[in-house]
């Protein structure tokens, strides 16, 4: 656990603190992600966390001890830290660079060539091919993730990352910020995270703290900053769209409906009775190997079909359901992608796959009843 209590920064020369006043706790094994624009003083107090700044006034403990306690060399050693300028070695290789904390603790040489390629492979990179590289034969997301490895080089419990992924192009970001979640449900450390961006804050913490010309203006979970902005500091930094935000924090999953009424396409003149002994509102149609191709409402069909079947009516009633070929999503895709494409494809179900199998379906009346409810949890 990571606690600041009423933790002051003046830098010298400088008339408003840095930091100012600051008390924040951080439990043991969340990610608590720093966000605020830039100078409102978050760099500064993630090294202060480790003893790079030190504070004019006030304290900061781990696990209840006072980090002024340790000596500062044997404290970051024992905290990861990750910066966006990354800060590999460029003339070691990156075996070497990941091997430095663990030399510093004075591990064997087999130890270390294990950990080594352990790591490597952990963030995904094969050890045979990365090891004896140089930092420049590496792409941006390749040196981030060695940057990475290399805090996590002797396992610490704590992580300090300052813009980790700041560096790299919008796409190697989003896979670097689902890799390390991915990792951090296995490994559960306690991070500060720092970033600009409250969309990577949304998505990377357990909890958000919002910092104003160095002062915490909001501290809470993602749901609760988006639900009860604080303040207009906060609303308008979190922008317009906080409701679908809000809706990039839960997966279709939630809203699932178990509702299943298949049928093929030589049923398709039964459709009308199947849907309504079934009750279904959608229909599913299914081609012969079983896969779905599209689907059809009860008010399509409604529309379409009266009291006589004609053929007219069910190539209708088949194009309107191919036509929907594209509308189906996963359960775990984020609700804000599902209302996404619902509106992309003009449609308000969408087809929801759980591992492989059609589950059912998502609606957009459920989306927008999750949306303005109290949060929907
Ligand atoms: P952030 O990381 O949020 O962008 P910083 O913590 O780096 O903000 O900086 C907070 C404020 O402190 C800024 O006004 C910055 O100019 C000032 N500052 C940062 N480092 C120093 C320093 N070494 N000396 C004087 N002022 C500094
Ligand atoms: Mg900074």
């Amino acid at each position: 656990m990571i606690e600041l209590i009423e933790v002051t920064k003046l830098y010298k020369g400088q008339m408003v603190p840095a930091v100012d006043n600051l008390s924040l706790k951080v439990e043991k094994g969340e990610t608590c992600v720093f966000v605020g624009s830039s100078g409102c003083g978050k760099s500064t107090t993630l090294r202060m966390i480790n003893r790079m700044i030190e504070p004019s006034s006030g304290t900061i403990l781990i696990d209840n001890k006072a980090v002024k306690e340790n000596d500062p060399d044997k404290l970051r050693m024992s905290i990861g830290y990750v910066i966006q300028q990354i800060g590999l070695l460029p003339h070691r290789t990156v075996a070497e660079n990941i091997s430095i904390v663990p030399r510093l603790h004075g591990w064997p040489k087999e130890k270390i060539k294990q950990r080594v390629d352990q790591l490597l492979n952990l963030i995904g990179l094969d050890p045979e091919v990365t090891r004896n590289k140089y930092p420049s034969q590496l792409s941006g997301g390749q040196m981030q993730r060695v940057g990475v490895a290399r805090a996590m080089a002797v396992d610490p419990p704590i992580m300090l990352m300052d813009e980790p992924f700041g560096a790299v192009d919008p796409i190697a970001r989003n896979y670097l910020q689902d890799e390390f979640l991915r990792l951090q449900q296995v490994m559960k450390k306690t991070i500060c995270f720092v970033t600009h961006d409250i969309n990577e804050a949304i998505k990377m913490g357990d909890k958000i703290a919002i910092f104003d010309q160095g002062k915490l203006v909001q501290y809470g979970t993602p749901q609760e900053i988006l639900s009860k902005p604080a303040n207009d500091f906060v609303s308008d930094f979190i922008g317009y769209d906080r409701v679908v935000k809000k809706l990039s924090l839960f997966q279709v999953k939630v809203l699932t409906r178990r509702q299943r009424c298949f049928l093929s396409e030589s049923e398709l003149t039964n459709l009308w009775q199947k849907i309504k002994d079934e009750e279904a509102e959608v229909c599913f149609l299914v081609d012969a190997d079983g896969h779905s191709t599209g689907f059809v409402t009860r008010e399509e069909l409604a529309r379409q079909v009266t009291t006589s079947v004609d053929t007219e009516s069910l190539e209708k009633i088949r194009q309107i359901a191919l036509s929907r070929r594209e509308a189906f999503v996963r359960d775990t895709t984020l609700l804000r992608d599902a209302l996404s494409l619902m509106l992309e494809l003009d449609t308000e179900y969408l087809g929801v796959w759980e591992s492989g199998k059609l589950a059912g379906m998502i609606t957009l009346g459920d989306i927008r009843k999750h949306s303005c409810g109290k949060g929907g949890e």
